[in-house]
């Protein structure tokens, strides 16, 4: 028999990679060599320390408990080097209810809104931006609110842009800086508007930091629970994925608001049963070596962002360099009317170089592709190569 799906899957938005994924598939079989610079996924592997600490525990004869369920028998040096993470990083003290080990962020991100939304309320989401938020509210039966991220904006979210109806209706509203898609960056005082906004509508503002860890120049990004009294209304989701090269691992966690912390854990306890104690284990020591780990990671992005951007910007753009993301996000050239998906397909279909179309991150991403840095040099030098030849 064939089953119908839910209606919650029919609700679900096309995957906007499909076509994409077509169009590749069409130029390979011409025989254009293809170079994909569209994924964002760390192409270097898990840094040494991480992994030798996964195998120890893993192996470890003297845990007893090491295959068990890591819900009901956590590893307290996981929550332990993430509040010392916090303090030593950020200057923000939590408690031990205010953190919780998750399986990603991408998971938690939709039983976050499985654990707060009913039908007919409102979650905001800023777009161009990460779909995930949106699949959330969907599961939830919820709906979504668009906050464009604009260029003249510094593609912030227009806060008082926000309809009078919307602020009722709105339990949640996503944030993410460093920014996927656009590589924009928040300070503290852009932090402090939002919790206020979040105060003044009692709406749970949820800063997805995915990009924490992938600065450069100097560049430290802060955490929205710098801002005083922000854990009244704020959570913010931390994943291990881009920052540590450990996308397959899934492992994260979500900090602030104890009733926000404490209605995504009942919805976890009931779907997941939590991460395994090995992987825990991992991830405390990630945490504990993260100023060793991190900047030769980085050094990496950055010398691939700075051919990036040289590239583009000997063959007509003008790009700042990004402080921050494993990604450029540069304006789709004159003579394409700003249509970005006409640009990507005469890319792949001229040259064989893979970027993502803006309009893929949602409607306000037109005009714009994305290109990820988590390809060797050698591979994003000769995309650039070949973008040149194109003289677009
Ligand atoms: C990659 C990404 C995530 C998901 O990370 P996981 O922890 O691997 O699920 C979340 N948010 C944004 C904006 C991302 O780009």
């Amino acid at each position: 028999m064939d089953v119908q799906f839910a209606e919650r899957l029919q609700k679900l938005p096309p995957y906007p990679f499909t076509d994409l994924r077509r169009k590749i598939n069409d130029a390979q079989a011409k025989g254009i060599k293809v170079i994909n610079l569209g994924i964002g996924d760390p192409d270097f592997p898990t840094p040494d320390p991480i992994v030798q600490e996964l195998s120890r525990a893993i192996g470890d004869p003297d845990d007893s408990d090491r295959h068990r369920y890591g819900c009901d028998i956590p590893v307290p040096e996981f929550p332990a080097a993430v509040r010392n993470f916090y303090k030593q990083r950020y200057g923000v003290v939590l408690s031990d209810d205010q953190v919780i080990t998750t399986m990603g962020s991408k998971d938690a991100i939709v039983k976050m809104s499985m654990a707060i939304l009913n039908p007919g309320d409102i979650g905001i989401a800023s777009t161009p931006g990460y779909p995930t938020y949106n699949i959330g509210h969907v599961f939830a039966s919820a709906t979504t609110h668009y906050a464009p991220l604009l260029r003249e904006n510094n593609f912030h979210i227009d806060l008082d842009a926000i309809p009078a109806h919307v602020k009722r209706l709105a339990k949640i509203l996503w944030l993410n800086y460093p920014n996927n898609p656009t590589t924009a960056t928040a300070d503290l005082d852009f932090f402090k508007r939002v919790v206020e906004f979040g105060r003044q509508h009692n709406i749970l503002i949820a800063h997805d930091s995915a990009y924490s860890e992938n600065t450069y120049d100097g560049y430290k990004a802060p955490s929205i629970l710098e801002v005083d009294g922000a854990d009244e209304v704020a959570v913010e989701f931390f994943s291990l994925s881009k920052g540590f090269n450990m996308t397959g691992w899934r492992l994260g966690f979500v900090v602030g608001n104890v009733s926000a912390i404490t209605a995504l854990d009942k919805v976890k306890n009931n779907i997941d049963n939590g991460s395994l104690r090995a992987l825990q284990f991992a991830g405390a020591k990630a945490l504990s070596v993260v100023d060793e780990i991190i900047p030769p990671i980085n050094a990496v992005y950055k010398r691939r962002r700075d051919m990036v951007v040289d590239g583009l910007n000997s063959n007509g753009w003008s790009l700042e360099k990004p402080k921050a993301t494993i990604y450029i996000w540069a304006p789709v050239p004159d003579g394409y009317n700003g249509q970005s998906t006409e640009f990507a397909t005469e890319l792949l279909e001229k040259s064989g170089v893979v970027v993502t179309p803006g309009l893929l991150y949602g409607q306000w991403g037109e005009g714009y592709f994305r290109i990820s840095l988590t390809y060797p040099d050698e591979v994003i030098q000769e995309a650039i190569s070949r973008l040149a030849e194109m003289r677009l």
